[in-house]
């Protein structure tokens, strides 16, 4: 039997749940001073410790006990699968190796050199970084800004500035971008030296219990270590029968390779990576038209942020088709034809000089050598626990390769950092995925966490939302971009944050907020009365906690 229970103390409110068969505190929380709330918070709490204890037991324990550090002396013959007979223990030369030097493995690798883990990086690639470095998050990251710059010369005559002979420099805006990553990719081998975190090149296999192979050049050697982390990461996938030429039919690696801006620009797929690249070349001055299956743009973001992106979108003249099944894609002299048929179910043609496949990412774990493992695979992805451990003991998996949890490197990172604590024995993060934040960087940004409002209603919450405009805050008037939303969801009856949906200026900025906010498991009333900076984008956030009990102030 559970038996939950609190105690208060003269200056800090306490919260403790307890296990009654072994009088253990399961969870404990200090929370300074006295505030109105503090009874709300504290049956919030009590209703999450319940649900955690109510899931431990079924599962056994969210919280574990420290464990001892992770023990490198692995017995011949036995767990790192060597012929000795004698059964004598040999030291593992590396507590942790791990494949893949993207955002989760070379995280997982800073960490674990932090907590004085021995640990290996194997890296097919000749330089760390992975997919978010390379082709991902920081040279996208990087074409958006320089288009952000662009959009603002452009319209220099409303901030009384009078521009001519504006010219892009596509070469030179290249040129930067590929300095950023390269100077970027140096710091992690710094780091990785200042951590004692040892790398090698070649292809990383998991060769069973304690033991991995890197093939470079025909040449194998084999590396031991008590813990295996495979961070191998992802690829984009391709249409059936629509092969990337990488140049005309293109990929996001190979569309960061253009020689010069395209006239003209069909991107299929509206997710985050077909959205940021459709913002990208707009702003260039390349006509775009996206092609999404799904009803709407944006299809993981509340509903509402898919009709202000889809709006805006068409203010700025991109086309935008949803329900759309592409059939065919011809390359002739000019660049591409594609066949769709559009949610009437009418075929339509459309011609474009370049087409970007944006149509998701697969897991790269073949050949990766999980097939010697207990590990489960469900269509390329591992599943794992809280503590991103496989069915295979001392094997971990990390970041894109995740069954289950979004393609994000922030949540690479984490994935990372909590495995490696887990294995130092030290309190670990658990991968809560609604607290991931999402971060989409198009014009007008997005930036969100939590349940939208559908998912809450769905998980029978009696939701209570607000909304504040940013056209009432002074800050992104004085910004000349005072477009979007934030859009708070919350559960009525303790005013509990579910989630909240920002669309508009540095929406990925002040979602830092949003991510606090569920992380420390607040509610309204506590982020309404909470100060923020004026003038700010970010006091927009107050205006729109204050609007779920209907006392928001500028609007
Ligand atoms: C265009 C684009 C934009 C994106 N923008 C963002 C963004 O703004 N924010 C965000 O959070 N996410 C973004 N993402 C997603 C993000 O890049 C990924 O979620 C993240 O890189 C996943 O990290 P990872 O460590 O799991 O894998 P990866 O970054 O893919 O790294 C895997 C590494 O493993 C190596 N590897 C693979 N197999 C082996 C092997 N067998 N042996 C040795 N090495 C191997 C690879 O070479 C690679 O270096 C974007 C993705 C794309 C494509």
């Amino acid at each position: 039997m559970w038996i939950i229970g609190y105690d208060f103390h003269p200056r800090y409110q306490q919260i403790a749940a307890f296990d009654s068969a072994t009088g253990e505190t399961v969870e404990r929380r200090l929370s300074k001073g006295k505030s109105s709330h503090c009874e709300t918070r504290l049956k919030l709490r009590l209703a999450r410790v319940a649900a955690k204890i109510h899931n431990s037991s079924r599962n056994g324990p969210s919280i574990r006990p420290g464990r001892k550090r992770s023990i490198s002396l692995v017995p011949i013959g036995t767990e790192t699968g060597s012929t000795s007979p004698e059964g004598r223990l040999r030291v593992a030369k590396y507590d942790v190796a791990i494949i893949g030097s993207g955002p989760g493995g070379y995280v997982a690798a800073i960490r674990a050199g932090e907590l004085g883990l021995k640990t290996i990086v194997v890296e097919k690639d000749p330089f760390l970084g992975g997919t978010c470095l390379h082709v991902g998050c920081i040279p996208t990251k990087v074409l958006l800004h320089h288009a952000e710059v662009y959009d603002h010369f452009k319209n220099g005559a409303e901030l009384g500035f009078e521009v001519s002979g504006l010219k892009i420099n596509w070469g030179n805006v290249l040129a930067r971008k590929d300095k950023i990553v390269k100077k970027h990719a140096k710091g992690i081998e710094f780091l990785f030296k200042k951590n004692k975190v040892e790398w090698v090149q070649g292809w990383g296999r998991y060769e069973g219990p304690g033991r991995i192979s890197v093939e470079k050049d025909g040449k194998k050697a084999q590396i031991e270590a008590s813990n295996i982390l495979l961070v191998s990461g992802s690829e984009a996938r391709a249409l059936p029968g629509i092969e990337p030429d990488h140049k005309t039919i293109l990929t996001n690696r190979s569309i960061l390779e253009l020689p010069e801006i395209p006239k003209t620009l069909i991107v299929v797929g509206a997710g985050a990576v077909g959205v940021e690249f459709a913002s990208i070349y707009n702003s260039f001055g390349t006509q775009v038209t996206i092609l999404e299956a799904l009803p709407r743009v944006v299809p993981v973001e509340d509903e509402e942020i898919s009709v202000e992106l889809d709006k805006t979108f068409r203010k700025k003249n991109i086309n935008i088709f949803t329900q759309a099944m592409v059939n065919s894609v011809k390359k002739d002299a000019k660049g591409v034809t594609v066949t769709f048929k559009d949610k009437d179910g009418k075929s339509q043609t459309l011609q474009a000089e370049k087409l970007l496949l944006a149509v998701g990412r697969k897991p790269m774990t073949d050949n990766c050598g999980l097939e010697k493992s207990k590990a489960k695979v469900e269509r390329g992805a591992v599943h794992v626990g809280p503590f991103m451990e496989t069915a295979e003991k001392g094997l971990y998996a990390i970041g894109d390769i995740v069954f289950g949890l979004p393609l994000l490197a922030h949540a690479a990172m984490m994935e990372g950092i909590s495995a490696v604590t887990h294995i130092a024995g030290k309190p670990a993060p658990a991968i809560v995925k609604e607290r991931i934040p999402n971060a989409t960087y198009c014009e007008p940004q997005i930036g969100s966490i939590g349940l939208t409002e559908k998912q809450a209603r769905e998980a029978g919450y009696s939701v209570k939302t607000g909304k504040f405009p940013f056209v009432g805050n002074s800050k992104a008037t004085i910004l000349g971009n005072h477009g979007g939303f934030i859009k708070v969801v919350s559960d009525e009856k303790y005013g509990e944050v579910l989630g909240i949906h920002i669309i508009g200026p540095l929406a990925t900025e002040i979602l830092s907020e949003a991510a606090a906010v569920l992380h420390l498991e607040g509610t309204i009333d506590d982020m309404m009365n909470m100060m923020h900076a004026h003038p700010t984008v970010w006091e927009g956030m107050g205006d729109a906690f204050a609007s779920v009990r209907g006392l928001q102030i500028n609007v």
